[in-house]
């Protein structure tokens, strides 16, 4: 399974509807998560890792 369909279990598991994907980005509520794979070896462990992204969109002055 991919990571992206991992996360989308993981999402819809905790009954968020209001997602996006963009490439392998996952947005959530304006906020951008880099999906990871997670080898922690819980065993209720969804295989994937929510990593937030800093927004590096800051404005430039020209
Ligand atoms: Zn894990």
């Amino acid at each position: 399974m991919s990571l992206k369909a991992r996360a989308v279990e993981k999402i819809e598991r905790s009954g968020i509807s209001n997602y996006a994907f963009d490439d392998d980005q996952l947005i959530l509520c304006g906020v951008r998560y880099a999906l990871n794979p997670c080898a922690c070896g819980a065993p209720d462990c969804d295989g994937v890792a929510l990593q937030r992204v800093s927004q590096v969109s800051s404005p430039t002055l020209q």
